[in-house]
Formats: C-alpha cells, sequence, structure tokens
C-alpha cells in the first residue's frame, strides 16, 4: 500500500522522514543486540553510569504517596531550592519565581523553540536534538561554523559575522558546555566575549548547562554571570544526579524574560500539565545538597577525569586524536588518518564506519552526521558511559581514597572501557 495515499498517514510533514533521536536508537539497537547474545559495549546512549544519590532516593521513596497535579511552572519548594543552588553556585541573586521545572531539559528545549518565535542558531557539532526539534516545529536552524583546532568551540566573531547580516533578527542561540559531543568548556574570557555578541544582537541565550556539575575540577561557570538579562539557564537531574529516566529539568529565567517564560508554561498547560509530584519532592534534596552530595560528586569527577584521560590517550596512541576532555562522558575522535584502510572496505561515511565498527566489534558509538556534519567527516561521538558506576564510585572513596586514579584503576572499574578500546585498536590495525 502507499501510505502517501491513504489520509490515515497524513503525517506532519516537518516529521515525515526523520527517525527517532540517534541517541535512543543506537540504546535500543545495542539492547537488542544484547538480548540476541552479541557482547556490545554500549557507548552511543549519554546516560551516566552512576546511581542517584542515596538520600534523594529515599526522599522519592517518602514521596511517592503525592498524589495529586502541581502548579504548572513546578512545585514552589523545588523552585526555591532551585534558586537557591543557583545563587549559591553562580553568586547570583535570582527568586523562585525565575524557575521553571519540566520534565526532562529536552522537553523545556521543544517548546522554548515552539514560545518563542525565531532562528535557533546552534555551534557545530551539537547535541542530537536541538536541530530536529527545530525542525518540526518549524524554525530555521543555522549551524555556527567552528574548527577542530579551535576544540570545536564557537567563538564571538563568528558568532558576530553571522548575526550582523540582519542584525535586528530574533535568534535563540544554543550555548552547551562542557560539550556534548566534545567534553570541551569555554573559558571565562571566551564567555565573555560571546556574551558581549549576544547582548548586541539582543539574542536569547540559552546556556545548556546539563554537565556542569560533572566539569572535572568542579569549576564550572555561567554565561548567565556576563549576560544576566538575556541568559537562560537549562540544567536538571540527568547527568550530575544520574537520574536520566526521572525526566526532571528546569530552566532559570531572567526576569527580563518572564513573559517568555509564561508563554512556554502556557504550552506546559495545554500539554503536560506539570511535571510528576514524587519526582519533583525527591528534587528537593539533589537541589539543597549537602556534604553527602559533595562527596558523591568529587568521586564522580575523579573517576570521569581518569576515565576521559585514559581514553584521550589510548584513541591519541592510536593516531584517533581528540580533544583532552574537561567534563561530562563524552570524546569526539577523529578517525580521518585511516581513510584510505576504510575505503578499501567501502566505509566512507561516519554512519558507515559506526554500522561496521558495532558489527565487527560490538562497540557501538555515534556517527559525527548526527551532530551535525556532512557524512563524510570521519569522527564519531563516543559516551564513556559503560562502566558499573557505583562500583567505580566505592572504589574511589575506598581503597583509592588517599592515592591517584590510575590505569590499575581502570583496569579495576571500568574494564568494558579497556576492552573497547582493545577491539577498536585491533580493528584499526586489521583495515
Ligand atoms: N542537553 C544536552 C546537551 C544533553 O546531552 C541532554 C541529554 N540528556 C539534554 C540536554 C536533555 O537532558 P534531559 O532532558 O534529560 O534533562
Ligand atoms: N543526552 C544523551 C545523549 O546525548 C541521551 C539522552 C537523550 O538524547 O535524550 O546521548
Amino acid at each position: 500500500m502507499n501510505i502517501h495515499a491513504d489520509h490515515r498517514y497524513a503525517i506532519n510533514l516537518n516529521v515525515r522522514g526523520i527517525q527517532p533521536s540517534a541517541t535512543l536508537r543506537i540504546n535500543e539497537l545495542s539492547n537488542q543486540l544484547r538480548s540476541e547474545g552479541r557482547d556490545i559495549i554500549k557507548l552511543g546512549l549519554g546516560q551516566s553510569p552512576f546511581p542517584v544519590p542515596e538520600r534523594v532516593v529515599e526522599a522519592l521513596r517518602e514521596h511517592a504517596h503525592e498524589k495529586d497535579y502541581l502548579p504548572v511552572k513546578g512545585l514552589k519548594a523545588l523552585r526555591q531550592s532551585i534558586a537557591g543552588y543557583i545563587n549559591r553556585r553562580e553568586r547570583m541573586k535570582c527568586d523562585w519565581e525565575d524557575v521553571l521545572i519540566g520534565p526532562g531539559s529536552k522537553e523545556l528545549l521543544f517548546i522554548l523553540q515552539l514560545a518563542y518565535y525565531g532562528d535557533l542558531l546552534i555551534p557545530r557539532p551539537s547535541w542530537v536534538s536541538y536541530a530536529p526539534q527545530a525542525r518540526i516545529i518549524g524554525r530555521s536552524v543555522h549551524w555556527l561554523p567552528t574548527h577542530a583546532e579551535n576544540n570545536w568551540q564557537l567563538t564571538a566573531e563568528e558568532l558576530d559575522i553571522i548575526c550582523r547580516d540582519d542584525a535586528s533578527r530574533p535568534r535563540i542561540l544554543i550555548l552547551n558546555y562542557p560539550s556534548n559531543p566534545t567534553g570541551c568548556t569555554y573559558t571565562d574570557e571566551q564567555l565573555l566575549a560571546i556574551a558581549n555578541v549576544a547582548r548586541k544582537y539582543r539574542l536569547i541565550l540559552l546556556s545548556d548547562e546539563i554537565y556542569g556539575e560533572v566539569h572535572f575540577e568542579g569549576k564550572h561557570k555561567s554565561i548567565a554571570r556576563y549576560y544576566p538579562e538575556g541568559t537562560i539557564i537549562s540544567t536538571g537531574l540527568s547527568k550530575w544526579a544520574g537520574a536520566g529516566g526521572w525526566r526532571l529539568g528546569t530552566f532559570i529565567f531572567p526576569p527580563e524574560l518572564r513573559p517568555l517564560q509564561d508563554a512556554m508554561a502556557i504550552i506546559a498547560s495545554e500539554t503536560y500539565t506539570a511535571t510528576s509530584a514524587p519526582i519533583q519532592h525527591a528534587a528537593i534534596a539533589a537541589f539543597d545538597g549537602g556534604s553527602d552530595l559533595d562527596e558523591y560528586l568529587h568521586h564522580s569527577r575523579r573517576v570521569l577525569k581518569v576515565v576521559g584521560e585514559y581514553l584521550h590517550r589510548r584513541l591519541t596512541d592510536m593516531n584517533v586524536p581528540t580533544q583532552k576532555p574537561e567534563g561530562a562522558f563524552y570524546l569526539f575522535p577523529d578517525f580521518s588518518a585511516y581513510q584510505e584502510g576504510l575505503e578499501r572496505h567501502d566505509i566512507k561515511t561516519s554512519p558507515a564506519l559506526c554500522n561496521t565498527l558495532l558489527e565487527d566489534t560490538g562497540v557501538a558509538i555515534l556517527p559525527a552526521s548526527d551532530f551535525g556534519f556532512p557524512p563524510d567527516k570521519l569522527s564519531a561521538r563516543l559516551a564513556f558511559v559503560d562502566f558499573d558506576g557505583a562500583g567505580a564510585l566505592a572504589l574511589s572513596g575506598g581503597s583509592y581514597s588517599d592515592k591517584e586514579l590510575n590505569d590499575d584503576f581502570i583496569d579495576e572499574a571500568c574494564p568494558r572501557l579497556k576492552l573497547a578500546m582493545d577491539r577498536v585498536e585491533d580493528w584499526l590495525i586489521k583495515l
């Protein structure tokens, strides 16, 4: 049957022809292959390897009975807790009313684009979902040029060049750091320079800081310090509290953007109503913080740093250069040194590279094409999350508490990551 001839299949043209999100597809494919008995090393989906901190889980248990619909913008006590968290971290003075809670920051990003009529500006590479969200809503996407020598980071100059053509055009710029997919972050000087351009063109600056707490040195700073009147901070529980599946995200608005926040709340009220009540109650424990959470974050960062550095070293030694990560749990390796060998196997694109690698070695990673590059760019994203996070935290705080984490730690805590590197190396040698 020709589905296009049947009006029951009159799927919105903005959705027709696009696939479910790459991160979720690779996860489901990896799980399916595992269930068929294949030994898959899952470096595709970027899911925190660490468990939700025990006190936060306990808070969820205590609030399992909460059954009422909550206010659209979120539970007041949670909004207060998040305002306090941001003020502590960023030395800002935001108010609980500046906070909006949603079922994941991904959903908030989507309703932001629905509520605001403007072009989307994103650096190349960027996380897989920003551009498809814009496409679904029918907004234009402008990929901002970046360069490998500059860690694929946006510069104030390039941003200015794009904006100056049509200076008063409404635009949303998304800046995500530490970055998914590179693990790199921006210096204060870079942030200040970008903030100045954003102010010049009155951009809405969506600062996606979902990996802020997993900056390896705990030194993340928000660009909101430099462009407070136009910056929305986006964060949540998914990456630093191991709670991706809980689906809780938050935006913190400047008072100047209250009308935009209100417009998003109208959309929320007509769609998801409010975020899950027990989850919101439990999230207060996470955002209030405490010495146990400081300890949890200290060890999470220590583990991610040593793992990121180990993988960076292994890949560099294989002649697969990658930026040295400074936060989050991603690397963006460049396989182009193997172009000739890959072509001999008819591998000319990043999707072909990732498919063949998965088929031959069981190592699942995502192609650069999912992050905004043309298919012939032979890079990929590796999410270094296939290890037992609880075990790694216990080792870091136990037998390694007074010594440096090293290769022995990797052997003990992350054997599958080492195995992934051995398999990739072997595969490349044999090309
Ligand atoms: N931004 C980035 C850069 C991400 O990697 C993710 C993936 N979790 C999100 C936003 C969305 O996170 P969540 O919806 O779980 O808050
Ligand atoms: N953000 C994670 C990633 O980039 C996964 C979750 C998602 O994409 O929604 O892999």
